[in-house]
């Protein structure tokens, strides 16, 4: 069934055409025309997740725009599809999709306003999945990171250069808040890297997706407050030694002590564990 329809349904690149539909700048638009590609995102995040498809499973896509990853994940057979777009140019393209799919559930709106959690207690965990738009990538994982149980997965495209900081391990420079954050509640798995020639239109830079999957037992919201707090101030002055650093954190040597972690150490010296450690004590 799901092959009659991708024969009959126009290819991405055909229906921005059909739509007239030229890629805004200021709205972080850079397409994936590419069918080969977005098919590539979906079937190594379901490999990496141990899954053949999308069955019996709700999926959230952030700025579907054109609706080429959105056509590759309706081809791996979700129970529904929830699509949330800014970008009401591109809802008569996503209306076209849902003609072919009535399991695509369109919402025209904010991403950075939806209530995830909300969406979670009335309808059960589900996965995420985006092309993400670049100005607001980090502030939407910071977002998920905190209400991490909601999800069973989160595949990502990031710039590369985000990716890099995200993954990051302790003793180089691109450790840093978002990676505790990121790593204290997901284990992450780089699933490939893309050149610009893969977008229309071309970015500058590279990019990465990223599969995260959340731990059984992420991090409270009110201690997970405590570890920004605690990475702000680190690494808010990352070449300092934290005896500076965290210097207004009560109680900072005994604690230290206890954690194992000298007062000459720098931000990105602390590992993820003992960054939750510090904030444990506070
Ligand atoms: N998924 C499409 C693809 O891969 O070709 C488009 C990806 S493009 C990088 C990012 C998309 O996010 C655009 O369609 C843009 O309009 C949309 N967008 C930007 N900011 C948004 C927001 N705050 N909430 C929802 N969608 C947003």
């Amino acid at each position: 069934m799901a092959e009659n329809k991708k024969a009959i349904i126009s290819s991405t690149r055909d229906l921005v055409e059909k739509y007239g539909l030229m890629a805004k700048k200021t709205l972080g638009q850079n397409f994936l025309l590419d069918g080969n590609i977005t098919d590539k995102i979906v079937r190594l995040s379901l490999a990496e997740q141990k899954k053949g498809d999308w069955a019996g499973e709700t999926v959230v896509e952030v700025g579907p725009g054109p609706g080429g990853l959105t056509q590759a994940v309706l081809r791996k057979n979700p129970k529904l599809l929830r699509v949330i777009e800014m970008d009401d140019r591109c809802l008569d393209i996503l209306r076209e999709i849902r003609g072919y799919y009535p399991q695509l559930d369109i919402v025209c709106g904010d991403a950075l306003q939806f209530d995830w959690q909300d969406m979670a207690e009335r309808e059960g965990k589900f996965h995420i999945i985006s092309n993400l738009p670049y100005h607001v990538s980090v502030a939407l994982l910071l977002e998920w990171l905190k209400k991490a149980s909601c999800f069973k997965s989160l595949t990502l495209m990031f710039q590369k250069e985000v990716a890099d900081r995200i993954t990051a391990v302790p003793g180089g420079k691109n450790y840093g808040r978002v990676s505790v954050i990121s790593q204290l509640q997901c284990e992450i798995v780089r699933l490939f890297d893309l050149p610009p020639t893969c977008f229309v239109p071309a970015p500058k830079i590279w990019s990465s997706v990223l599969l995260f999957k959340p731990r059984p037992e992420p991090v409270e919201p009110a201690l997970l407050e405590k570890v920004e707090k605690l990475t702000e101030k680190a690494f808010g002055q990352r070449r300092k030694m934290i005896r500076q650093s965290l210097k207004s954190v009560s109680g900072l040597e005994r604690m230290a002590a206890e954690v194992g972690i000298e007062l000459t150490w720098r931000a990105e010296d602390l590992s993820v564990q003992q960054y939750l450690a510090l904030a444990q004590m506070m």
